[in-house]
């Protein structure tokens, strides 16, 4: 898959983007992720890429001609009008399905505003979907673009090593993930819980599944809507939340 990020701060994405594991999948050639430099769009003899906003207000505003060539360059090279997201806290909160929908594209252009954003008219040029990664407001598209670059790259196949599984993770089947340990098996007088010493994968499953449950109510109790809770998991819900209430 190919990310075609458009940025004033290329540095600090490529930075970011090309350690660890998706470092590694790059270098495998697994995901591309390349970063353009809307500044080298300027047609400004001074390489300017903002200016006063129309209107009067705080701020400057990114201009829409240098936005649109550097977008024009990826898409002449792609040969067609690839999906381009403007990062922006007016956008859909980006989640986890987003992440997996959005993997299954070929070409990605992700578009990072800066100072108070762009001019719409390029906007409305050129972008096929405005996303957001939470309620509030960032100097920069820079870190949203690398938070979503991240989340969808773990959802391309060869992109986490053999060891990794995606299929117990947090809010698949609209859980969260049950809790983890590793050795040694004390820690500050903390035991690991028996069940996951005692080699008997049938009751380690079970386990995990009603620890995924409890924790997704205490914490998430949202994202149980959406989950496929058997009758007799609800049952055992119900238990779990009448025995604390008892307590
Ligand atoms: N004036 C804009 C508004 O009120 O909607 C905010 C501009 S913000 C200071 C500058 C840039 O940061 C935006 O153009 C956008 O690319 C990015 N940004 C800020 N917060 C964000 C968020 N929560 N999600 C995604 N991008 C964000």
């Amino acid at each position: 898959m190919n990310f075609y990020i458009l940025t004033l701060f290329p540095e600090m994405v490529m930075q970011g983007l090309h350690t660890s594991i998706l470092g590694r999948a790059s270098e495998a050639g697994v995901l591309h992720i390349e970063t353009v430099n809307i500044r080298d769009y300027s047609e400004n003899k001074h390489h300017n890429v903002d200016d006063y906003p129309y209107g009067g207000g705080a701020g400057m505003l990114m201009q829409a001609q240098p936005v649109y060539n550097a977008w024009k360059s990826v898409a002449e090279r792609i040969g067609r009008k690839p999906r381009c997201i403007y990062m922006t806290p007016q956008g859909k909160t980006f989640a986890q399905q987003d992440a997996k929908e959005l993997a299954l594209e070929e070409d990605l252009i992700l578009l990072c505003g800066h100072y108070e954003g762009i001019d719409e008219r390029v906007l409305e040029e050129i972008v096929t979907d405005y996303m957001s990664i939470g309620d509030y407001v960032l100097t920069g598209g820079e870190l949203p673009a690398m938070v979503m670059v991240d989340a969808i790259s773990r959802m391309i196949p060869g992109v986490l090593g053999n060891g990794d599984s995606k299929a117990a993770e947090s809010f698949e089947g609209g859980l969260l993930e049950h809790p983890q340990y590793s050795r040694p098996e004390e820690w500050k007088g903390k035991t690991v819980p028996g069940v996951l010493l005692s080699g008997h994968h049938k009751n380690i499953e079970l386990w995990r599944r009603q620890q995924s449950i409890l924790r997704t109510w205490e914490r998430r109790p949202d994202l149980l809507e959406q989950a496929n809770l058997t009758s007799s998991e609800q049952e055992w819900l119900q238990k779990q939340k009448q025995q604390r209430q008892d307590s």
